[in-house]
């Protein structure tokens, strides 16, 4: 059994071999679009596992430990959403990316998936290279972390590239993926003014769908994690029409 956050092997382009330790799970009712992507991350070398509706997915992954959730928003019972916000509490789930999968495209569902903790969201139809590819930039996101040689210690707050944790105030803060990599960035670069296309550029690289509006929502979650008042805060910083700020509080 793997570990969804940590020792992965290279991604390869072009080898299969190279990613057949990465489980994908994926939760879509449409059989025929359900075999499509399965049979498309097959051949790119992934292990998958399908499930017509959530029931069993939180049990299943606790078992399995899969690399990475691929989410129907649409779905009958408990939709999308809702799976994503159990998986996002259950805490051996808690950093495992989620891409949602809908034909919805209204931003108001792109920002509701993102502030329940989804890492990307591809719209129907989508193409499968375009989905293949977009699997293995959120899973290669993991391994990217700038190596620091030692746990972040800035105030009350405490980065851990290594384990990929952050403590505040003394107690552990879950994060996801990407909301991990955003606050290392502003953490690393603290004291600098940082535009919302900077971020992007830095975080989200291979994610063509983020828009600078998500940024905004990523910095709102984690000032919910890691600030004492997140409407006060002493760590993000806005710099109204031009970004953001990491400061250290004396
Ligand atoms: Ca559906």
């Amino acid at each position: 059994m793997h570990s969804p956050v940590g020792s992965y092997e290279p991604l390869g382009d072009a080898g299969s071999a190279a990613v057949s330790r990465y489980l994908v799970f994926i939760v879509e009712d449409e059989e025929d679009i359900a075999r499509l992507i399965s049979h498309n991350l097959q051949a790119a070398g992934f292990e998958v596992r399908s499930f017509v509706s959530g029931g069993s997915v939180v049990s299943e992954a606790l078992r399995e430990m899969p690399s990475l959730f691929l989410l129907d928003v649409m779905l009958p019972g408990a939709d999308g959403f809702d799976i994503c916000r159990q998986i996002r509490q259950t805490p051996a789930l808690s950093s495992t990316p989620i891409i949602f999968l809908t034909a919805k495209t209204a931003e108001a569902d792109r920002v509701k998936g993102l502030e329940l903790g989804g890492d990307d969201y591809i719209t129907k139809p989508f193409s499968p290279r375009e989905l293949v590819a977009r699997v293995r930039s959120v899973l290669r996101g993991l391994r990217q972390a700038p190596v620091m040689p030692e746990a972040l210690r800035l105030g009350d707050l405490e980065i851990d590239a290594s384990s990929m944790t952050v403590k505040a105030q003394g107690r552990a803060v879950l994060t996801t993926v990407r909301e991990f990599r955003l606050l290392e960035y502003l953490a690393i670069h603290r004291g600098r003014v940082l535009t919302r296309d900077q971020l992007l550029d830095a975080v989200w690289k291979e994610t063509p769908f983020v828009t600078p509006r998500s940024i905004d929502v990523y910095v709102r979650r984690l000032r919910e994690k890691i600030e004492i008042d997140p409407r006060h805060p002493r760590y993000l910083k806005t710099l109204r029409g031009i970004g953001y700020r990491f400061e250290v509080p004396k």
